[in-house]
């Protein structure tokens, strides 16, 4: 099979593995236990959050361990929106986030908040300045990823945290931010983005499934989504994952470590690709040209659908998506390509390939090869 999948997930590498297999049945202590084995595995997940929290340059109390990144969102949207209810009851997000985050803020729309969307252009970046009016005096969150995981696009974190400082007019305004798909392709330091939380999860940067952290700016208050022991600060009750805690910790300083050279190797892999690909009859390109994830190419394709697509390549052994692995399988079309106003039509015609550290460029040569027999065969029964 070719891979060609990575903002869906991506496999455990070996140096993660490796750093996990001590703490299943060797060192199994509860790190909650007051023996000396409980210390010594409570030790090693105090040593895993300050390498986590190094490479973040933030201080290891900051960091709350979740199993990944629906429930690290889950708890910033319910956790700040409840614990700051006071400040207001309008949250604020785009139309084109991850369900992890709409799904929290229409839920808390049952609970007497209300919500409302910003602006974003036909690439998916936030219109700048369409945010100064969606600022009443009764906002008190928003909620943006730092990179769009169906389009790629980047968003401008810093510039519009600093927008929301300036135009809130003193008052507290919280800004989360989604960086799941950022996080390991491109910079993120926490204090950088100038956000009050942040989200990152295990399993799209080469560690595992079930395992997330939230970032919480000092002195920010959250509401627990659970209650139980006193762990996590009692933000996050329960017995640590402590194997996925440590893997995180080893993916987060390898991704780290390969930020720069990872990167740009597979932001020319797609370059080139790209190159070869508009040029085929119909196809477009959907989010940024510029202003996007170096390992992200999301494709429109004129009058053939996504889903036909996926089925053809999955035939000739590609794995490739059309939307979120959320929303394919549904017959509902991407939001994401809906939110940044393409028909319906249009938003069925879309093709993702995401590529990762083990992509190579006879990969890439190997797919454009396929994609063009297939959209060839295709034309003929599709085209109007
Ligand atoms: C995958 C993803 C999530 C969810 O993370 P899980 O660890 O799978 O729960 C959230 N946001 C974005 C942008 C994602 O790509």
């Amino acid at each position: 099979m070719l891979y060609l999948d990575y903002a869906a997930t991506t496999p455990v590498r070996p140096e993660v593995q490796q750093e996990m297999a001590n703490y299943f049945a060797a060192q199994f202590a509860n790190p909650h236990s007051p023996h000396d084995a409980g210390l010594a595995a409570k030790a090693e997940v105090e040593g895993a959050r300050r390498r986590i929290a190094t490479v973040l340059g933030i201080w290891p109390r900051q960091i709350v361990f979740t199993s990944g990144g629906t429930e690290a969102n889950n708890l910033a949207v319910f956790g700040l929106a409840r614990a700051a209810r006071k400040n207001g009851k309008r949250v604020l997000t785009t139309a084109i986030e991850h369900k992890s985050v709409l799904s929290p803020i229409e839920a808390l729309t049952r609970e007497g908040f209300n919500a409302d969307l910003l602006p974003v252009d036909s690439y998916g970046t936030v219109d700048l300045a369409g945010i100064d009016n969606k600022l009443t005096a009764d906002t008190l969150l928003i909620a943006l990823a730092h990179a769009n995981n169906e389009i790629g696009t980047i968003q401008p974190i810093s510039k519009i945290a600093g927008l929301i400082r300036d135009k809130s007019r003193g008052k507290k305004i919280y800004l989360h931010c989604d960086a799941v798909q950022s996080f390991g392709k491109i910079p993120v330091q926490f204090a950088a983005l100038g956000v009050d939380t942040l989200t990152i999860s295990g399993h799209k940067i080469y560690g595992p499934k079930g395992i997330g952290v939230l970032i919480i700016a000092p002195g920010v208050r959250l509401e627990p989504l659970m209650f139980g022991g006193d762990q996590e600060r009692g933000l996050r009750p329960g017995t640590l994952n402590v194997p996925a805690v440590m893997g995180l910790a080893k993916a987060v300083e390898l991704a780290a470590a390969e930020l720069d050279r990872e990167s740009s190797r597979q932001n020319v892999l797609c370059k080139l690709a790209l190159r070869e690909l508009l040029q085929l009859e119909g196809v477009y390109l959907n989010g940024h040209p510029d202003n996007r994830l170096p390992n992200n190419i999301n494709l429109g394709i004129k009058g053939i659908e996504g889903q036909v697509l996926v089925a053809e390549m999955a035939a000739r052994g590609i794995a490739v998506s059309a939307g979120s692995a959320c929303s394919s399988g549904s017959v509902e079309p991407s939001h994401v390509l809906l939110g940044i106003g393409q028909s319906r039509e249009q938003a069925y015609e879309c093709l993702r390939i995401t590529i990762g550290r083990d992509t190579s460029r006879s990969d890439m040569e190997q797919f454009i090869a396929a994609f063009a027999t297939v959209k060839q065969n295709l034309a003929g029964r599709f085209l109007t």
